[in-house]
């Protein structure tokens, strides 16, 4: 942990939720980078269960609206209301628009409108930003 930064983990949307992240997950969540494609075990996570923003804990997407995209990141047709935040992201001389945790500002991936129905979207996530846990039996 880097000390003198502007954490945007600090208060009170830290709850219990938080852990500390590795410095891959500091790269993707704090500097908007992308893991590597295919690179994700959440990729091939078939379980019920919910996911949840790796630095605060917030409850983000639901394994019902995760789908297989091919993509290689873990892709996500819906979010849970309120979870994210989205802006206009011009780097890498693209439009995207770009995805965020509301409660902690994390990077969390992109939003492209190319999904499955019902909604048309694909939320393309690096597995980085989140923690999987399986629903209770
Ligand atoms: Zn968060």
């Amino acid at each position: 942990m880097t000390p003198n930064e502007a954490n945007p983990t600090d208060g009170p949307a830290c709850g219990s939720g938080c852990g500390p992240l590795t410095p891959e997950q500091m790269r993707v969540m704090r500097d908007h980078g992308t893991e590597r494609p295919g690179s994700s075990p959440l990729n091939h996570e078939k379980r019920a269960g919910l996911y949840r923003c790796a630095a605060c804990g917030t409850p983000l997407f639901r394994s019902e609206a995760k789908y297989d995209s091919g993509s290689g990141w873990p892709s996500y047709y819906d979010v849970l209301p309120h979870a994210v935040e989205s802006h206009t992201d011009t780097s890498h001389g693209m439009v995207r628009t770009e995805i965020h945790c509301a409660s902690c500002q994390g990077h969390l991936g992109h939003l492209f409108p190319d999904g499955p129905r019902p909604t048309g979207l694909r939320y393309c996530i690096n597995g980085l930003a989140l923690n999987f846990v399986p629903d209770a039996a």
